[in-house]
Parts: C-alpha cells; sequence; structure tokens
C-alpha cells in the first residue's frame, strides 16, 4: 500500500508573514497521525522557517531546486548540504520550470538527482509532456527519455528511494487538468516503464499528479489506482484549498 502525498509548490511567491500564516492554518487544520505525507516547498530563502514552524508538525518540507555540486563558486545556488542543514525531506528536480525557463536538461536533472540522493534528500522528480508533444502522440517517448536519463546515472535502485511527479506541462498553471483517465495511463505506463528494470521499486515507487489539481478534482484524481497524491501549484498557496486537497487524499 503506497501512502498518498500532497505536496505545494510554492513557486517564487510568500513572505515570512504570509507563509507563517499559511503554516499556522494548514498544521492546526491536519490531524496529527493521518495516512498520507503533507508537503510544502517554498523558495529556499524561507526552509529556514519551515524548519522552524514544521519541526514538531507531521508536514516536511523540501527545496524547489539545488546544484548538482557540493560547493564551489556557483553565485546564486544552494547545496544538498545546505539543503540538510534546514531538514529538508524532499528536492524537486526537473520542474518544467526549471527545464523551460532555466533551460535544464535532462542531464543536469539526472545529476542533481544524484547528488540529492547521495545526501540521503529524497528527489522527486518531474516530467511530463507539453501540448505539442501530447498531441503528436510522443508523451510516453519524451517521458521515457527524462527518466531514462536519470536511470542511466543512478540505475533502478536510486527510485527505491524517490518520487515522480508526472505533470504535463500544458496543464500547470493554466487551469487545465488531465482528466484522471490521462493521468492514471500516463501513471501506469511510468510503472511499466520502471517495471522493466525492477518489479518492485515499479509497485513501491510513490507517482504524484501535478497540474491544476484544485479542491473540485483532486478526489477524481486521488481514486485512480495509480496516482499516489498531488503536486499542487496556485492552490497550495491558498490554506483553504490546499487543506481540502489534502482531505481528498484520506
Ligand atoms: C506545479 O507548479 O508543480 C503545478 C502543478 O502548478 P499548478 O497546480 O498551479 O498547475
Amino acid at each position: 500500500m503506497r501512502r498518498k502525498i500532497v505536496a505545494g509548490n510554492w513557486k517564487m511567491h510568500g513572505t515570512l508573514a504570509e507563509n507563517e500564516a499559511r503554516l499556522t492554518q494548514l498544521t492546526s487544520a491536519l490531524e496529527a497521525e493521518s495516512n498520507y505525507q503533507v508537503a510544502v516547498f517554498p523558495t529556499s530563502a524561507y526552509l529556514f522557517q519551515c524548519q522552524n514552524l514544521l519541526a514538531s508538525s507531521q508536514v516536511k518540507w523540501g527545496a524547489q531546486n539545488v546544484s548538482q555540486h557540493p560547493s564551489g563558486a556557483y553565485t546564486g545556488e544552494i547545496s544538498t548540504d545546505m539543503l540538510k542543514d534546514f531538514g529538508c525531506q524532499y528536492a524537486l528536480i526537473g520542474h518544467s520550470e526549471r527545464r523551460e525557463i532555466f533551460h535544464e536538461s535532462n542531464q543536469d536533472t539526472a545529476e542533481k538527482f544524484a547528488a540529492v540522493l547521495e545526501s540521503g534528500i529524497q528527489p522527486m522528480l518531474c516530467v511530463g509532456e507539453t501540448l505539442e508533444q501530447r498531441e503528436s502522440g510522443e508523451t510516453m517517448t519524451l517521458i521515457t527519455q527524462q527518466i531514462e536519463a536519470v536511470l542511466a546515472k543512478v540505475g533502478i535502485q536510486g527510485f527505491a528511494n524517490a518520487v515522480i511527479a508526472y505533470e504535463p506541462v500544458w496543464a500547470i498553471g493554466t487551469g487545465k487538468t488531465a482528466t484522471p483517465e490521462q493521468a492514471q495511463e500516463v501513471h501506469s505506463a511510468i510503472r511499466q516503464l520502471l517495471a522493466q528494470y525492477d518489479a518492485n521499486v515499479a509497485k513501491s515507487i510513490q507517482i504524484l499528479y501535478g497540474g491544476s489539481v484544485k479542491p473540485d478534482n483532486a478526489e477524481a484524481i486521488f481514486a485512480q489506482p495509480d496516482v499516489d497524491g498531488a503536486l499542487v501549484g496556485g492552490a497550495s498557496l491558498n490554506p483553504t484549498d490546499f487543506i481540502e486537497i489534502c482531505n481528498a487524499a484520506i
């Protein structure tokens, strides 16, 4: 039985005061013990705040990005050791905004994944196709390339302690959500791809769906057999909506 994860990607939003209000509302609404995991991803500048406010709660936190390099002259970057200092459980790897806006390649993504794994933090690998790729029938070709680049670097056992987030680029921040059936189809294909390497890893890995998840569509998406939760962008900034999405994971 895979435990569901509901993760909030705050992107470049938030202030100390806004984050505190959001986290206070979240932790007071969630049960101390639950059968699903909640996590938030603030910008790195606010990881210390999550560490202070969430340490005694059931909510985990993680980084939106990390360098593949351990240290050195990489202005503006943050290392895995720094994320460990701030108690991160997860790090997002290869979010489509990193791939598109910051030109991160599959190779960069694989190196970041390896660095995060090595540090003991759980990588949350984001994969997904553009609308053009979907319409030309290339969804799984593209996702296979994204996953195989990481497999070539860390092997299948590297996925034993990782999470995958399937995020169709055309559904991120657009208000267009993949139907539950479209999500299930890709999640199941990802599991089949991994099963070619190791059946146990394929069976146990948590695969989250991301792309305009909202309170009114979360339950139907979570009901799909291969969907193990959600990576939520916009709706995670509104605590009432995010709590409703969390409750749909029960
Ligand atoms: C995301 O940024 O990972 C995301 C899924 O965003 P949204 O929920 O706003 O589509």
